[in-house]
């Protein structure tokens, strides 16, 4: 019998206080990860996996992204999500995005249907609108902010993220992330998670998604810069990975990153307190980890 190609990734943010439970994050992320995996024999495509599986993230209310994730210093839910394409390079992304429920689904409205990557605040939500997507009437009921005001000053905890990785049956790669951004961020910020480069990548050789400090990430474009080393410079994927990382480390910033190879190789590299995370590796078996 020929070995399965199929190859998933999630983070789940950076960032993880010692004393909190993680279980029921790694819990749902393993369920993902097993539903993803069943999905991928089955033949569907890495791009639809990655999309799929980062709006089950997103509905959870587990994690800083869609439902979990915390308002600006306004009151306001901005959102910011991106997904690509490895194969084609084909990328959509949403940036301050606020009233729908699934950034990564206007994500990837904006890759199917306009000729642009990226639409950002009042553009992207009139387009979100436009599209039927689902949205968010009242806020301040819907939303069910991961981290408490509490939490988040003891802490020092100023991020949070999703991130899907994926290789499927033809060993085709996809990536894409989705995040309510830092916390106590001004109106109209964007971090690195909706632009292709600094936050997310695929292409032939390596998908990646990244969470951190992402001011650091766009500096460091860490996304980009992983696939460069692999292919210009003939580094390994888990060399890459760690210099890149260690790049945002040298600008003062602090997070993670998963990174998937085309021959389905994984790094999970992060110089942050902890990152969930889980994957499914070449024997078929699935880990999952905060620490
Ligand atoms: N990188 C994200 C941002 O800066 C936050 C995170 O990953 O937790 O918006």
């Amino acid at each position: 019998m020929s070995r399965s190609r199929a190859r998933l990734v999630l983070h789940g943010g950076a960032g993880a206080l010692p004393d909190r439970d993680y279980g029921p994050q790694l819990a749902h992320m393993r369920g993902l990860i097993e539903a993803g995996r069943d999905r991928l024999a089955a033949g569907a495509a890495a791009l639809d996996v990655v999309v799929e599986t980062i709006a089950e993230l997103e509905a959870s209310g587990l994690y800083v992204a869609g439902r979990g994730a915390s308002p600006n210093l306004a009151g306001v839910y901005e959102l910011d999500a991106s997904l690509m394409d490895g194969p084609s390079r084909a990328a959509g992304a949403v940036a301050a995005l606020a009233g729908f429920a699934s950034p990564i689904r206007a994500a990837r409205a904006v890759m199917d249907t306009t000729p642009h990557v990226l639409l950002a605040g009042a553009g992207a939500a009139a387009f979100a609108a436009a599209r039927g997507l689902e949205a968010i009437h009242d806020p301040d009921a819907w939303f069910t902010p991961v981290w408490s005001e509490t939490e988040i000053s003891a802490s020092g905890s100023k991020v949070g993220t999703v991130g899907c990785l994926a290789r499927d049956e033809t060993g085709a790669l996809a990536a894409g992330t989705s995040t309510g951004g830092t916390f106590c961020k001004l109106p109209g910020r964007v971090g690195d998670s909706p632009i292709p480069g600094a936050g997310v990548w695929a292409d032939d050789t390596v998908a990646v998604s990244c969470t951190g400090e992402g001011e650091m990430f766009i500096r460091a474009a860490v996304a980009a810069q992983i696939a460069h080393r692999m292919r210009f410079g003939g580094e390994t994927l888990a060399a890459a990975a760690q210099a890149a990382l260690d790049e945002v480390g040298a600008l003062g910033g602090d997070g993670g990153l998963i990174a998937l190879s085309a021959d389905g190789e994984i790094a999970m590299p992060f110089n942050s307190k902890g990152m969930k995370r889980a994957c499914l590796d070449a024997d078929g078996a699935i880990t999952s980890q905060a620490f």
